[in-house]
Protein backbone atom coordinates (compact mmCIF):
# COMPACT_ATOMS: atom_id res chain seq x y z
CA UNK A 1 0.00 0.00 0.00
CA UNK A 2 1.43 3.74 -0.98
CA UNK A 3 2.00 6.27 1.83
CA UNK A 4 -0.31 8.03 0.42
CA UNK A 5 -3.45 4.96 0.60
CA UNK A 6 -1.88 4.73 4.16
CA UNK A 7 -2.49 7.97 4.80
CA UNK A 8 -5.82 7.81 3.82
CA UNK A 9 -7.20 3.99 6.24
CA UNK A 10 -5.65 5.61 8.60
CA UNK A 11 -7.75 9.09 8.46
CA UNK A 12 -11.08 7.14 7.69
CA UNK A 13 -12.50 7.25 11.48
CA UNK A 14 -12.59 11.37 10.60
CA UNK A 15 -14.50 11.19 7.51
CA UNK A 16 -18.04 12.14 8.36
CA UNK A 17 -20.38 9.05 8.30
CA UNK A 18 -23.41 10.61 5.69
CA UNK A 19 -20.18 10.55 3.18
CA UNK A 20 -18.88 6.87 3.75
CA UNK A 21 -22.40 5.93 3.38
CA UNK A 22 -22.16 7.25 0.25
CA UNK A 23 -19.19 6.03 -0.97
CA UNK A 24 -20.09 2.56 0.15
CA UNK A 25 -23.51 2.05 -1.00
CA UNK A 26 -22.41 0.02 -3.46
CA UNK A 27 -21.46 -2.77 -1.58
CA UNK A 28 -24.72 -2.82 0.57
CA UNK A 29 -28.30 -3.49 -1.19
CA UNK A 30 -30.20 -0.90 1.42
CA UNK A 31 -30.94 -0.54 4.68
CA UNK A 32 -34.06 -2.92 4.63
CA UNK A 33 -34.72 -6.62 3.63
CA UNK A 34 -36.49 -5.31 0.25
CA UNK A 35 -33.43 -3.79 -0.80
CA UNK A 36 -31.63 -7.08 -0.17
CA UNK A 37 -34.56 -9.07 -2.39
CA UNK A 38 -34.87 -6.48 -4.34
CA UNK A 39 -31.04 -6.73 -5.34
CA UNK A 40 -31.07 -10.57 -5.33
CA UNK A 41 -33.89 -11.12 -7.92
CA UNK A 42 -31.68 -8.68 -10.10
CA UNK A 43 -28.52 -10.93 -9.34
CA UNK A 44 -30.86 -14.15 -10.15
CA UNK A 45 -32.23 -12.56 -13.71
CA UNK A 46 -28.45 -12.26 -14.49
CA UNK A 47 -27.83 -16.37 -13.13
CA UNK A 48 -26.39 -15.23 -10.62
CA UNK A 49 -27.35 -16.64 -6.61
CA UNK A 50 -26.93 -14.59 -3.60
CA UNK A 51 -26.09 -15.05 0.22
CA UNK A 52 -28.06 -12.66 1.97
CA UNK A 53 -26.21 -11.00 5.59
CA UNK A 54 -27.64 -9.02 7.92
CA UNK A 55 -24.83 -5.64 8.56
CA UNK A 56 -24.06 -6.30 12.81
CA UNK A 57 -21.25 -7.52 14.44
CA UNK A 58 -20.17 -7.08 17.91
CA UNK A 59 -23.38 -7.47 20.05
CA UNK A 60 -23.43 -7.31 23.55
CA UNK A 61 -26.46 -7.01 24.42
CA UNK A 62 -28.68 -10.67 24.49
CA UNK A 63 -31.88 -8.53 22.98
CA UNK A 64 -30.20 -7.75 20.31
CA UNK A 65 -28.95 -11.03 19.45
CA UNK A 66 -32.33 -12.56 19.88
CA UNK A 67 -33.74 -9.72 17.43
CA UNK A 68 -31.07 -10.95 15.29
CA UNK A 69 -32.18 -14.19 15.36
CA UNK A 70 -35.96 -13.31 14.37
CA UNK A 71 -34.85 -10.85 11.22
CA UNK A 72 -32.37 -14.37 10.15
CA UNK A 73 -36.21 -16.11 10.27
CA UNK A 74 -37.89 -13.12 8.08
CA UNK A 75 -34.90 -13.07 5.73
CA UNK A 76 -35.22 -16.80 5.29
CA UNK A 77 -39.44 -16.45 4.83
CA UNK A 78 -38.60 -13.69 2.23
CA UNK A 79 -35.95 -16.29 0.12
CA UNK A 80 -38.65 -18.40 0.38
CA UNK A 81 -41.56 -16.32 -0.53
CA UNK A 82 -39.75 -14.68 -3.52
CA UNK A 83 -38.26 -18.04 -4.70
CA UNK A 84 -35.11 -16.29 -4.18
CA UNK A 85 -31.77 -18.20 -5.35
CA UNK A 86 -30.18 -17.57 -2.00
CA UNK A 87 -28.46 -18.76 0.71
CA UNK A 88 -27.47 -16.67 4.51
CA UNK A 89 -24.72 -15.45 5.59
CA UNK A 90 -24.14 -14.43 9.32
CA UNK A 91 -21.49 -12.84 12.10
CA UNK A 92 -21.32 -14.99 15.17
CA UNK A 93 -20.55 -12.37 17.26
CA UNK A 94 -23.61 -10.67 16.13
CA UNK A 95 -25.62 -13.88 17.42
CA UNK A 96 -23.71 -13.69 20.75
CA UNK A 97 -20.03 -15.10 20.55
CA UNK A 98 -18.36 -12.61 22.70
CA UNK A 99 -21.27 -12.96 25.10
CA UNK A 100 -21.51 -16.45 25.69
CA UNK A 101 -20.52 -19.54 23.53
CA UNK A 102 -23.45 -21.37 24.57
CA UNK A 103 -25.68 -18.21 24.04
CA UNK A 104 -24.33 -17.78 19.93
CA UNK A 105 -24.44 -21.53 19.50
CA UNK A 106 -28.27 -21.81 20.33
CA UNK A 107 -29.34 -18.74 18.58
CA UNK A 108 -27.20 -19.78 15.80
CA UNK A 109 -29.22 -23.41 15.89
CA UNK A 110 -32.42 -21.62 16.07
CA UNK A 111 -31.69 -20.31 12.82
CA UNK A 112 -30.59 -23.80 11.48
CA UNK A 113 -33.73 -25.27 12.49
CA UNK A 114 -35.70 -22.27 10.24
CA UNK A 115 -33.13 -23.17 7.48
CA UNK A 116 -33.94 -26.94 7.71
CA UNK A 117 -37.65 -26.13 7.54
CA UNK A 118 -37.14 -24.18 3.88
CA UNK A 119 -33.92 -26.90 2.67
CA UNK A 120 -31.62 -23.60 2.59
CA UNK A 121 -28.17 -23.29 3.94
CA UNK A 122 -26.04 -21.02 5.98
CA UNK A 123 -23.13 -19.86 6.15
CA UNK A 124 -21.11 -19.03 9.41
CA UNK A 125 -18.77 -16.07 8.37
CA UNK A 126 -15.28 -16.41 10.34
CA UNK A 127 -14.39 -13.05 11.56
CA UNK A 128 -11.22 -11.75 13.71
CA UNK A 129 -8.78 -14.06 14.81
CA UNK A 130 -10.47 -13.37 18.27
CA UNK A 131 -12.88 -15.67 16.85
CA UNK A 132 -11.65 -18.28 15.22
CA UNK A 133 -11.46 -21.32 17.51
CA UNK A 134 -14.84 -20.42 18.91
CA UNK A 135 -16.56 -19.63 15.41
CA UNK A 136 -15.21 -23.33 14.79
CA UNK A 137 -16.62 -24.79 17.59
CA UNK A 138 -20.04 -23.64 17.05
CA UNK A 139 -19.85 -24.74 13.54
CA UNK A 140 -18.77 -28.33 15.17
CA UNK A 141 -21.47 -28.35 17.76
CA UNK A 142 -23.75 -27.57 14.89
CA UNK A 143 -22.53 -30.10 12.48
CA UNK A 144 -23.99 -32.60 15.04
CA UNK A 145 -27.50 -31.86 14.69
CA UNK A 146 -27.69 -30.00 10.98
CA UNK A 147 -26.15 -30.87 7.45
CA UNK A 148 -27.36 -27.18 5.74
CA UNK A 149 -24.43 -24.79 7.75
CA UNK A 150 -21.16 -24.18 6.91
CA UNK A 151 -18.32 -21.86 7.81
CA UNK A 152 -15.25 -19.85 6.46
CA UNK A 153 -11.99 -20.81 6.28
CA UNK A 154 -9.03 -17.37 5.93
CA UNK A 155 -5.89 -18.19 4.08
CA UNK A 156 -3.86 -15.49 5.65
CA UNK A 157 -4.24 -17.19 9.19
CA UNK A 158 -0.97 -19.56 9.93
CA UNK A 159 -3.37 -22.17 12.28
CA UNK A 160 -5.83 -22.67 9.20
CA UNK A 161 -3.98 -25.10 7.13
CA UNK A 162 -4.52 -27.12 10.59
CA UNK A 163 -7.58 -26.29 10.71
CA UNK A 164 -8.51 -27.39 7.12
CA UNK A 165 -7.05 -30.87 8.14
CA UNK A 166 -10.00 -31.39 10.51
CA UNK A 167 -12.59 -29.93 8.05
CA UNK A 168 -11.28 -32.07 5.46
CA UNK A 169 -12.04 -34.91 7.27
CA UNK A 170 -15.55 -33.67 8.33
CA UNK A 171 -16.48 -32.95 4.81
CA UNK A 172 -17.27 -29.47 5.82
CA UNK A 173 -18.88 -26.95 3.39
CA UNK A 174 -16.39 -24.26 2.96
CA UNK A 175 -15.77 -20.51 1.76
CA UNK A 176 -12.31 -20.09 1.03
CA UNK A 177 -11.23 -16.30 1.20
CA UNK A 178 -7.84 -14.79 2.17
CA UNK A 179 -9.13 -12.75 5.00
CA UNK A 180 -10.17 -9.18 6.08
CA UNK A 181 -9.00 -7.91 9.69
CA UNK A 182 -6.01 -6.50 10.88
CA UNK A 183 -3.77 -9.30 12.18
CA UNK A 184 -0.59 -9.77 14.35
CA UNK A 185 2.17 -11.31 12.49
CA UNK A 186 2.49 -13.95 14.48
CA UNK A 187 -0.65 -15.32 13.68
CA UNK A 188 -1.23 -14.35 9.75
CA UNK A 189 1.16 -13.95 7.11
CA UNK A 190 1.98 -10.84 6.24
CA UNK A 191 3.72 -11.41 2.34
CA UNK A 192 0.80 -11.05 -0.05
CA UNK A 193 2.17 -13.92 -1.98
CA UNK A 194 2.62 -16.27 0.93
CA UNK A 195 -1.16 -15.74 1.36
CA UNK A 196 -2.14 -16.83 -1.97
CA UNK A 197 0.34 -19.61 -2.20
CA UNK A 198 -1.56 -20.31 1.17
CA UNK A 199 -5.18 -20.00 -0.72
CA UNK A 200 -4.09 -22.49 -3.37
CA UNK A 201 -2.61 -24.81 -1.08
CA UNK A 202 -5.68 -25.05 1.40
CA UNK A 203 -8.02 -25.11 -1.63
CA UNK A 204 -6.44 -28.39 -2.43
CA UNK A 205 -6.17 -29.82 0.83
CA UNK A 206 -9.91 -28.93 0.91
CA UNK A 207 -10.84 -30.56 -2.20
CA UNK A 208 -8.83 -33.66 -1.96
CA UNK A 209 -10.69 -34.18 0.96
CA UNK A 210 -14.05 -33.96 -1.14
CA UNK A 211 -14.94 -30.45 0.52
CA UNK A 212 -17.31 -28.25 -1.17
CA UNK A 213 -15.56 -25.21 -1.62
CA UNK A 214 -16.72 -21.58 -1.97
CA UNK A 215 -13.64 -20.09 -3.87
CA UNK A 216 -14.33 -16.62 -2.80
CA UNK A 217 -12.07 -14.20 -4.42
CA UNK A 218 -11.58 -11.20 -6.27
CA UNK A 219 -8.22 -11.66 -7.38
CA UNK A 220 -8.34 -12.90 -11.13
CA UNK A 221 -4.84 -14.88 -10.09
CA UNK A 222 -6.92 -17.07 -7.23
CA UNK A 223 -9.79 -17.19 -9.65
CA UNK A 224 -7.14 -19.08 -11.90
CA UNK A 225 -6.28 -20.91 -8.70
CA UNK A 226 -9.78 -21.85 -8.64
CA UNK A 227 -10.15 -22.88 -12.38
CA UNK A 228 -6.67 -24.81 -12.37
CA UNK A 229 -8.68 -27.18 -9.05
CA UNK A 230 -11.80 -27.33 -10.87
CA UNK A 231 -10.02 -28.85 -14.32
CA UNK A 232 -7.63 -31.17 -12.25
CA UNK A 233 -10.17 -32.35 -9.72
CA UNK A 234 -12.43 -33.04 -12.69
CA UNK A 235 -15.31 -30.84 -10.65
CA UNK A 236 -18.52 -30.72 -11.86
CA UNK A 237 -20.32 -27.29 -11.95
CA UNK A 238 -22.64 -28.82 -8.80
CA UNK A 239 -19.36 -29.33 -6.62
CA UNK A 240 -18.03 -25.65 -6.45
CA UNK A 241 -18.95 -22.62 -6.68
CA UNK A 242 -17.07 -18.96 -7.01
CA UNK A 243 -18.16 -16.13 -4.75
CA UNK A 244 -17.27 -12.45 -4.80
CA UNK A 245 -18.91 -9.09 -2.96
CA UNK A 246 -21.69 -6.88 -3.92
CA UNK A 247 -20.39 -3.99 -5.52
CA UNK A 248 -16.96 -5.67 -6.56
CA UNK A 249 -15.30 -5.88 -10.45
CA UNK A 250 -18.43 -6.65 -12.01
CA UNK A 251 -16.23 -7.53 -15.24
CA UNK A 252 -14.58 -10.39 -13.41
CA UNK A 253 -18.37 -11.78 -12.07
CA UNK A 254 -19.47 -11.02 -15.44
CA UNK A 255 -16.54 -13.67 -16.74
CA UNK A 256 -16.74 -16.29 -14.66
CA UNK A 257 -20.58 -16.87 -14.94
CA UNK A 258 -20.39 -16.18 -19.03
CA UNK A 259 -17.56 -19.52 -18.64
CA UNK A 260 -20.39 -21.28 -17.15
CA UNK A 261 -19.33 -21.45 -13.36
CA UNK A 262 -21.85 -20.98 -10.32
CA UNK A 263 -21.17 -17.48 -9.15
CA UNK A 264 -22.78 -16.56 -5.58
CA UNK A 265 -22.57 -12.82 -4.33
CA UNK A 266 -22.46 -11.64 -1.13
CA UNK A 267 -25.32 -9.37 -0.18
CA UNK A 268 -25.20 -7.05 2.64
CA UNK A 269 -27.92 -4.84 3.84
CA UNK A 270 -29.27 -3.25 7.04
CA UNK A 271 -28.31 0.03 9.02
CA UNK A 272 -25.64 -1.37 10.67
CA UNK A 273 -22.99 -0.36 7.45
CA UNK A 274 -20.22 1.26 9.42
CA UNK A 275 -17.96 -1.20 10.09
CA UNK A 276 -18.28 -3.60 6.50
CA UNK A 277 -18.14 -0.68 5.03
CA UNK A 278 -15.10 0.75 6.83
CA UNK A 279 -13.39 -2.59 5.71
CA UNK A 280 -14.38 -2.71 2.30
CA UNK A 281 -12.72 0.97 1.91
CA UNK A 282 -9.94 0.37 3.35
CA UNK A 283 -9.12 -2.27 0.75
CA UNK A 284 -9.63 -0.17 -1.48
CA UNK A 285 -7.81 3.13 -0.62
CA UNK A 286 -8.87 4.25 -4.58
CA UNK A 287 -12.32 4.52 -3.22
CA UNK A 288 -11.40 6.21 -0.38
CA UNK A 289 -9.19 8.42 -1.63
CA UNK A 290 -12.13 9.80 -3.98
CA UNK A 291 -14.21 10.22 -0.84
CA UNK A 292 -11.22 12.96 0.24
CA UNK A 293 -11.05 14.25 -2.81
CA UNK A 294 -15.31 14.90 -2.27
CA UNK A 295 -14.42 16.65 1.48
CA UNK A 296 -12.07 18.90 -0.50
CA UNK A 297 -14.21 19.61 -3.65
CA UNK A 298 -17.03 20.40 -1.00
CA UNK A 299 -14.80 22.63 1.51
CA UNK A 300 -13.56 24.72 -1.59
CA UNK A 301 -16.99 25.34 -2.35
CA UNK A 302 -18.98 26.35 1.04
C1 LIG B 1 -18.14 -13.75 -0.82
C2 LIG B 1 -17.08 -13.29 0.11
C3 LIG B 1 -17.21 -13.50 1.46
C4 LIG B 1 -16.22 -13.14 2.35
N1 LIG B 1 -16.30 -13.48 3.67
C5 LIG B 1 -15.29 -13.21 4.51
C6 LIG B 1 -15.27 -13.69 5.84
O1 LIG B 1 -16.19 -14.38 6.30
N2 LIG B 1 -14.23 -13.37 6.62
C7 LIG B 1 -13.16 -12.62 6.16
O2 LIG B 1 -12.21 -12.38 6.91
N3 LIG B 1 -13.15 -12.15 4.89
C8 LIG B 1 -14.18 -12.43 4.06
N4 LIG B 1 -14.13 -11.98 2.77
C9 LIG B 1 -13.11 -10.98 2.37
C10 LIG B 1 -11.85 -11.64 1.89
O3 LIG B 1 -11.21 -12.27 2.96
C11 LIG B 1 -10.88 -10.61 1.27
O4 LIG B 1 -10.53 -9.66 2.21
C12 LIG B 1 -11.43 -9.87 0.08
O5 LIG B 1 -12.17 -10.72 -0.74
C13 LIG B 1 -10.27 -9.30 -0.74
O6 LIG B 1 -9.42 -10.32 -1.17
P1 LIG B 1 -9.34 -10.82 -2.68
O7 LIG B 1 -9.23 -12.29 -2.68
O8 LIG B 1 -10.49 -10.27 -3.44
O9 LIG B 1 -7.96 -10.29 -3.20
P2 LIG B 1 -7.29 -8.86 -3.23
O10 LIG B 1 -5.93 -9.11 -3.75
O11 LIG B 1 -7.44 -8.15 -1.94
O12 LIG B 1 -8.14 -8.08 -4.28
C14 LIG B 1 -8.15 -8.48 -5.65
C15 LIG B 1 -8.66 -7.36 -6.49
O13 LIG B 1 -10.00 -7.06 -6.11
C16 LIG B 1 -10.11 -5.68 -5.85
N5 LIG B 1 -10.90 -5.49 -4.65
C17 LIG B 1 -10.82 -6.22 -3.53
N6 LIG B 1 -11.68 -5.70 -2.61
C18 LIG B 1 -12.27 -4.64 -3.20
C19 LIG B 1 -13.21 -3.69 -2.80
N7 LIG B 1 -13.74 -3.72 -1.59
N8 LIG B 1 -13.60 -2.73 -3.67
C20 LIG B 1 -13.09 -2.68 -4.89
N9 LIG B 1 -12.17 -3.55 -5.35
C21 LIG B 1 -11.76 -4.49 -4.50
C22 LIG B 1 -8.73 -5.14 -5.57
O14 LIG B 1 -8.62 -3.84 -6.11
C23 LIG B 1 -7.83 -6.08 -6.31
O15 LIG B 1 -7.50 -5.60 -7.56
C24 LIG B 1 -15.09 -12.41 1.87
C25 LIG B 1 -14.95 -12.18 0.50
C26 LIG B 1 -15.90 -12.62 -0.38
C27 LIG B 1 -15.69 -12.41 -1.83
Amino acid sequence: MSLFNKAIVATLPLVPRPLVRRFAGRYIAGDKLEDAVRVVKALNNRGICATIDILGEEIDDRDEALAAVEAYKKVLAAIDAEKLDSNISLKPTMLGLKIDKAFCRENVAAICDEVKRYGNFVRVDMEDSSCTQDTLDVYYALRERYDNVGTVIQSYLRRSLADCAGLAAAKANLRLCKGIYNEPRELAYKDKAVVNANFSLLLDVLLDGGCYVGIATHDEKMVWEGLRAVYEYGLERDQYEFQMLLGVDAKLRDTIVAAGHKLRIYVPFGTAWYAYSTRRLKENPRLAGQIFRNIFVKYELT
